[in-house]
């Protein structure tokens, strides 16, 4: 198949190279040239485990082509996908389709009878009959419009799109069925479920997938609240859950809650559409809410370690990026964390193995250290944030010798709080038990 790819971002240039790589000729299209040029040279724009090989490969098989060019791109490919950006809007959380649309209006010039215009960019209940009236009012005919939401993780992107749970697709003609299946087909043999449903329905369970992965958070994140105040242990609690196949132990990791580029905003979308149709959606609200109040009590955490102040501290950071794996810092919890630091005085040097660009542009009142060792060294205290693997076994008695104050605050509980004491370091988790845990705040 012929495809065009509109936007080539984390789900744009994952889902192209993935579509190459099962065989098809794709052309990915970015307004942004110098991310084209980058990817004409081999550069990847984003850190993603495995991208830039998959994407070396089929450029050079021919088959993944990178321009600005939307006319080169959409002239005869039998699918156009829209991947672009759809962020909150600022103030009300709705989520901004400016891009999307404008896609759409630049592909009517250049789009054919027959073709399919996909979505897979996250878009509101409604997004897909907008985009046939905007290729209405263009002028053009015989298109189909249809539904394609992407499920994958950032960090294991390529894996998602490669194994998916399942494929989802919106269409309502014969014709638009057709082609994603044949684009997926690869997948189908691998035994990937499909499932087709209205359009209308598969752009709202994008939003439901989220909205219920939000929910699961920040559950277990206030049950982690109720076990430091009852004296219980949320890491044997959320097994306790887990191994309950009605429940499942994913998404059941208490933290410092939720970031991203998708649940933040796909939450508040969601809030969105369902007032707009004045239909209540409290668990949701709720959810939105107990994660905001999350993200900005952390510091308290960090205080009170401290014996409840940061003011002239010096605290080490471990991990920027919202999870492991990714640069992407949109939305990530340490934003807020490292801002209410510094803003009550204390000094932080962070570490994280590959977002420290993307942070400086966010975070530009820190120091950055080049390794874990050199955010503990000097510190007062040192905080966990991301749990990225190559914290997982860090050697404990070198960070104790380091750290000026003998302080572990651990968002993840990637560390056994009994090692952490072994070390010589005080040891503060997530909803652990108080016996072996100093603590969280009375307030958190
Ligand atoms: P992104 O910001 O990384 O990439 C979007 C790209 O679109 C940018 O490179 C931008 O320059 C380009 N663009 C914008 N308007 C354009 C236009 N008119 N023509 C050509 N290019 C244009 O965004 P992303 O993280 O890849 O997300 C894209 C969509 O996918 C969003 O709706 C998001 O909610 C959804 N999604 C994201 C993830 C994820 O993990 N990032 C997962 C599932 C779904």
């Amino acid at each position: 198949m012929r495809i065009a790819m509109i936007g080539t971002g984390y789900v744009g240039l994952v889902s192209g190279a993935c579509f190459a790589d099962f065989g098809h000729r794709v052309v990915c299209v970015d307004k942004d040239a110098a991310k084209i040029e980058g990817l004409k040279a081999g550069v990847m724009p984003i850190w993603e485990p495995g991208l830039e090989a998959l994407v070396k490969s089929n450029a050079e098989r021919g088959r993944l082509e990178f321009t600005t060019d939307l006319a080169r791109g959409v002239a005869d490919a039998e699918a156009v996908f829209i991947a672009v950006g759809t962020p909150a809007r600022r103030g009300d959380g709705h989520a901004d389709l400016t891009f999307v649309f404008d896609a759409v209006r630049e592909l009517a010039k250049f789009i054919k009878p027959g073709t399919v215009v996909v979505t897979k960019s996250t878009v509101p209940v409604g997004t897909g009959d907008r985009i046939e009236e905007i290729l209405r009012e263009e002028g053009v005919e015989g298109v189909s419009v249809a539904s394609n939401p992407e499920f994958l993780r950032e960090g294991a992107a390529i894996a998602d799109f490669k194994h998916p749970d399942r494929i989802v697709v919106g269409a309502e003609d014969g014709r638009a069925q057709e082609v994603l299946r044949e684009i997926y087909r690869p997948l189908f043999l691998n035994r990937a479920p499909i499932l087709i449903t209205g359009r209308r329905t598969a752009e709202l369970t994008k939003y439901a997938a989220n909205a219920f992965l939000a929910v699961k958070i920040s559950f277990i994140n206030e049950i982690a609240d109720l076990c430091e105040a009852v004296d219980a242990d949320v890491q044997d609690v959320a097994r306790g859950i887990g191994l309950d196949n009605r429940i499942g132990p994913k998404f059941l990791h208490a933290g410092p809650g939720y970031g991203g580029s998708c649940f933040p905003k796909d939450t508040l979308a969601l809030l969105q559409t369902a007032d707009a149709v004045g239909v209540a959606q409290r668990i949701v609200r709720t959810t939105v809410e107990v994660n905001d109040d999350r993200k900005q009590q952390m510091v308290e955490r960090v205080a009170h370690a401290l014996g409840g102040s940061v003011a002239g501290k010096r605290v080490g950071v471990l991990g920027l990026a919202f999870k492991p794996n990714t640069d992407d810092m949109r939305e990530a919890p340490s934003i807020p964390l490292v801002n209410a630091l510094v803003e009550r005085g204390a000094e932080v040097c962070a570490f994280d193995p590959v977002a420290r660009h993307q942070a400086e542009q966010v975070l530009p009142r820190i120091a950055f250290a080049t390794d874990a060792y050199g955010a503990a060294d000097g510190a007062d205290v040192l905080v966990i944030v991301t749990e990225w693997d190559e914290f997982r076994a860090l050697d404990l008695d070198r960070i104790a010798g380091l750290l000026r104050g003998k302080i572990l605050v651990d968002l993840r509980n990637v560390y056994d709080p009994a090692e952490a004491s072994q070390a010589g370091l005080l040891y503060y988790g997530i909803g652990r038990a108080r016996s072996e845990n100093h603590g969280a705040p009375a307030a958190a």
